[in-house]
């Protein structure tokens, strides 16, 4: 059974404790073994070891994520702002609930586990909404611009705490796809195939957007047959922003003008350490000024966020408009960067942008998890209130990613 939250079986010592203990980051190699041992075993019995792992793991990332919202690595006291308070509470209920499962001995256990992973899943997806949410209360609160926010202090926390955020929801679902699915999220993958699925997605997001023919994409590679271990969904969803970008630039650059679009063209190279892409557009390119805006989190939220609200439930990343958050290229860098590859940009204004992705071919290489500060006095002190008033605050929360009432049995 999954246990009803409550922070009284979450002592403050434990919390203190898992913030303190280091991550076990995992390799491409590691994750695609473990896999594929499941996978051949044909026994549940075999998910006890991924499950175990993360029974043990999970509690230490999520606490880690709680104590960069509520220490001063956080910028501008945000973690006070009600939109941050909610992320806390929601992970603050997320460890009660686990450190509170028994470790997954039996296939019985591993069932219930894996049913709280699948409620904790959607609940992570909702803390980037209700991010997206904090920052247009601290735009609000302090009346300033989201210009004022592009600062390296804004970029090192916001890349940080997504970044733990996506190993979250990898290590999640790697296992319910194990799990739900019979195979693994980290494969064998064919980056040219996938480059093409993420094109042609982005030629219909386009479409459903502007309701006009996408520019055309061509695509191009020396070898067609190449193969190298990486997570699917986030190569795609990397080369999708990309390109979802330089549609958008084409169009808006020479539809104007009345101009025939000219092609998005995507190169791929592979050599013996890296897969790089080249993304190249003719939309008109990006100022110098405002390149290191293209990285911010908040840059462009005052004025074109769509007004996604948590209860629209959007459970995945096709489902979202074609701009308008400005996490696209943020969120493909550090998707990029977490097994060891890179994203970067470069710009002509006036004629067009190049955007090279990097995938680094050694599986061997641990995720990039980020390195979070030493426990403090202000999260000792955040904690001990939390102990003595020893309950989430219940209106807090919405209804749509709670746990079920369940009592612990
Ligand atoms: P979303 O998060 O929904 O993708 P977005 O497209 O506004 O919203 P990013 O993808 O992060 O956000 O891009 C940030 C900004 O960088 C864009 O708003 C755009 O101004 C600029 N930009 C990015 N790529 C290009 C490009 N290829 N050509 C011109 N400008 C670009
Ligand atoms: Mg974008």
């Amino acid at each position: 059974m999954i246990p009803t939250p409550s922070l009284k079986a979450l002592p403050k010592d434990i919390i203190l404790k898992l913030a303190c203990t280091k991550a076990t980051p995992l390799s491409l190699k590691q994750m695609f073994t473990i896999g594929r041992h499941v996978l051949e075993c044909k026994d549940r019995k075999a998910l006890l070891i991924p499950a175990q792992f993360l029974h043990a793991e999970l509690p230490i990332r999520l606490s880690q994520s709680v104590k960069m919202i509520n220490s001063d690595e956080i910028p501008c006291g945000m973690g006070s702002l009600p939109s941050f308070r909610r992320i806390t509470n929601r992970i603050l209920e997320d460890i009660s609930v686990l450190t509170q499962m028994q470790r997954p001995d039996t296939v019985t256990q591993e069932e219930e586990f894996t049913a709280s992973l699948r409620i904790l899943l959607q609940r992570h997806r909702n803390n980037i909404l209700s991010v997206g949410q904090g920052f247009k209360e601290l735009l609000d609160i302090t009346g300033k611009k989201s210009t004022d926010f592009c600062g390296e202090e804004f970029q090192n926390f916001f890349d940080k705490f997504y970044t733990m955020n996506l190993s979250t929801r990898l290590l999640i679902g790697e296992h319910l796809s194990l799990h739900d699915e019979g195979h693994n999220l980290v494969q064998r993958v064919s980056p040219l195939a996938v480059a093409e699925k993420a094109a042609q997605d982005a030629k219909y997001i386009f479409k459903k957007h502007y309701g006009h023919e996408a520019p055309e994409i061509k695509i191009w590679s020396r070898k067609k047959n190449v193969h190298t271990l990486h997570v699917q969904e986030n190569l795609h969803r990397t080369i999708f922003e990309v390109l979802k970008n330089s549609l958008r630039a084409t169009y808006e650059f020479h539809h104007k003008r009345n101009e025939k679009l000219p092609p998005v063209k995507l190169i791929m190279a592979d050599g013996d350490e890296d897969v790089t892409f080249k993304v190249s557009d003719q939309g008109g390119g990006i100022p110098t000024s405002e390149m290191p805006r293209i990285w911010s989190y908040v840059h462009s939220f005052s004025h074109t966020c769509p007004d996604v609200q948590l209860k629209e439930d959007i459970s995945h990343y096709m489902e979202l408009p074609l701009y308008g958050f400005g996490h696209g290229l943020p969120f493909a860098r550090l998707t990029a960067r977490y097994f060891g590859g890179d994203l970067s940009v470069l710009s002509m204004e006036g004629y067009g942008t190049d955007t090279y992705i990097h995938l680094f071919r050694e599986d061997s290489c641990p995720e990039n998890l980020p390195k979070v500060g030493q426990v403090n006095e202000e999260f000792e002190d955040f904690v001990h209130q939390l102990d003595a008033s020893n309950h989430v605050c219940d209106g807090d929360l919405e209804d749509i990613d709670r746990y079920p009432e369940v009592k612990v049995i």
